[in-house]
């Protein structure tokens, strides 16, 4: 694989230190292991992290005594780590006379915000801040967009090879991604023929692939990681001859997918986008056939910020990497959908996914 431009690790605390005069707080503690990775660059299993003004304290166990010193360090990221099964009394230290503590609302049990609050930051007034870190994570820089393009392309060599395969009587269980370079899957891969392809998110089975003498769609779902970052995929291959239904189906997803497509852009909304996919395939008559949203951000996991759907209130952003991923689902014929994983530009967007359509 070419070498990729590095991620900007060191840069992001101070992005969240931004953002604490509007959250009302004057430090923050991290508890959510994604958050963390992506202000520090350590991986680990167990770390809190806590952020203030002008400092940062990384807590993890004895397990990551090393890993811990070396991730920061080849970030470039300026934290002091201590080691210790408990963190309550380290951030206890490092907080000391700090009176408004942000948490994470959506990573804190009530149990745990109990703890916080009467046991490790007594003096202080704890703040329940909600998505801060999530929407630093949605804008990509230039080394978080390669490494997305790059698990795009090893999910595009291994659809290359699944599409061979699919003609020759495969099972839906079968799966080529280990052989181009990917780190892992990037989710549980979706392999879906005939019926089961009628289901967004059917597990594969051992069903053999156009086994209804007719023919039959098969939806293949899935991604790559590279360093962490997720690439997400669907393409819905024919296999047979297609009923006339059939094939209006696929070209309704098509058209919808490749108007939402065009319609993402900087400043654009992202209901704006899932309503122009949905008119397509309202207008063919189909709209209760397409029951779940039009797409997704895509980063250090699968499915994050921001959300393509009829009930998402964000805004498109240059940066922003997305899906989108309409689909038709009838019991009867089988189901399409047609998803690309695209990077926000100002004026429109880059397709990161290239894999052609059928
Ligand atoms: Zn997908
Ligand atoms: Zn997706």
């Amino acid at each position: 694989m070419p070498e990729l431009p590095p991620v900007e690790t060191a840069e992001r605390m101070d992005r969240l230190r931004a953002r604490f005069e509007h959250e009302g707080c004057d430090a923050m503690v991290v508890t959510d292991l994604v958050n963390v990775r992506y202000l520090t660059g350590f991986t680990g299993s167990n770390a809190t992290l806590l952020v203030t003004a002008d400092a940062a304290a990384l807590v993890t166990d004895g397990r990551y005594r090393t890993q811990s010193a070396e991730q920061l360090e080849a970030s470039g990221v300026e934290a002091s780590i201590a080691i210790a099964n408990d963190p309550g009394p380290e951030l206890a230290a490092a907080a000391r006379g700090i009176t408004r503590i942000g948490l994470e609302a959506d990573d804190v049990s009530w149990a745990a915000q109990r703890r916080w609050s009467i046991d490790t930051f007594s003096w202080a007034h704890l703040v329940p801040t909600e998505g801060v870190v999530l929407r630093l994570r949605s804008v990509k820089d230039a080394g978080e967009v390669a490494r997305l393009e790059a698990a795009c392309g090893i999910a595009d060599a291994a659809l290359a090879d699944v599409s061979q395969r699919i003609h020759d009587g495969l099972t839906e269980q079968q799966d080529a991604m280990a052989d181009h370079g990917s780190d892992g899957p990037s989710f549980e891969t979706i392999v879906a023929s005939g019926p089961n392809g009628a289901k967004p998110h059917a597990r594969p089975s051992d069903r053999v692939i156009g086994s209804s003498g007719g023919g039959e769609f098969v939806v293949v779902d899935f991604g790559a990681t590279v360093d962490g970052y997720h690439s997400d995929m669907t393409r819905t291959l024919p296999v047979g001859t297609l009923s006339d239904t059939q094939e209006r189906m696929y070209d309704v997803v098509r058209r919808s997918q490749a108007a939402g497509v065009e319609r993402v852009a900087a400043g654009v909304t992202c209901k704006a986008v899932d309503d122009t996919c949905r008119d397509v395939i309202d207008d063919a008559g189909w709209a209760e056939a397409f029951a779940h949203g039009t797409g997704h951000g895509i980063g250090l996991v699968i499915h994050e910020s921001p959300r393509l759907s009829s009930v998402s209130a964000d805004v498109l952003e240059a940066g922003h990497c997305v899906t989108v991923e309409p689909g038709v689902y009838l019991p009867e014929h089988g189901g399409v959908r047609i998803e690309d994983s695209v990077v926000v530009t100002d004026d429109g967007c880059r397709l990161l996914t290239g894999s052609p359509y059928a």
